[in-house]
């Protein structure tokens, strides 16, 4: 298996060495050429969206990554790469600009200055005491009825899946526990 991960900006580092804990083979999707590379599946990283939203278009990979995702391609977004794939943002900024392939509608920033940033312990997909890092998280307010939410915070939606999409408020690239990225690797492996 092999996954790509978004390189443009933000927190990609941290998923490579995920994966290399799992043994399993990454590389860096940098420019357009990239995404003709052999892979299995796709991680958009956490970040700042707009910066990211404003860098895929620069490098003309926003349409090919948009399409490639329409068409079935396994993708596990996190922080800012949940916010680039959601449809609908609640308080967008003035230049965002999205990938919108998941039906849901996420709020930005939606924890507040307090709350930049915490940890969580809790369930996700039938997974017990799952550790969840937070930094300046989204959360989901609404969910397309084919959207299966998968973990929920304070009565907020913070995981969820639709078909081939994956997406986390959370960070699971900060933490030790390999357990998100292995749900993401098991998915592809069964779809194969
Ligand atoms: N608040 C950031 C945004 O709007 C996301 C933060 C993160 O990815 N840790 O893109």
């Amino acid at each position: 298996m092999r996954i790509g991960v978004l390189a443009v900006q933000g927190a990609f580092i941290e998923h490579r060495h995920i994966l290399e804990k799992l043994d399993v083979e990454s590389l860096e999707l940098r420019q357009l050429s990239d995404l003709n590379e052999e892979m299995d599946g796709i991680i958009i990283p956490g970040g700042e969206s707009t910066v990211m939203g404003k860098l895929l278009n620069d490098l003309g990979m926003m349409e090919p990554l948009k399409a490639k995702i329409e068409s079935g391609f396994p993708v596990f977004g996190t922080c800012a790469g949940m916010i680039l794939l959601a449809k609908d943002i609640v308080n967008p900024t003035e230049k965002q600009v999205n990938l919108g392939t998941m039906d849901i509608s996420v709020r930005r920033n939606a924890y507040g200055r307090q709350l930049g940033s915490f940890h969580a312990v809790t369930e996700f997909a039938g997974m017990q005491e799952i550790p969840m890092t937070f930094i300046r998280a989204p959360y989901i307010e609404e969910t397309a009825p084919d959207v299966e939410v998968l973990a929920q915070v304070d009565g907020h939606v913070i995981a969820a899946r639709q078909d081939n999409q994956l997406v986390t408020a959370f960070h699971p690239e900060l933490t030790e526990d390999t357990r998100i990225h292995e749900y993401f690797l098991k998915y592809i492996a069964n779809k194969q």
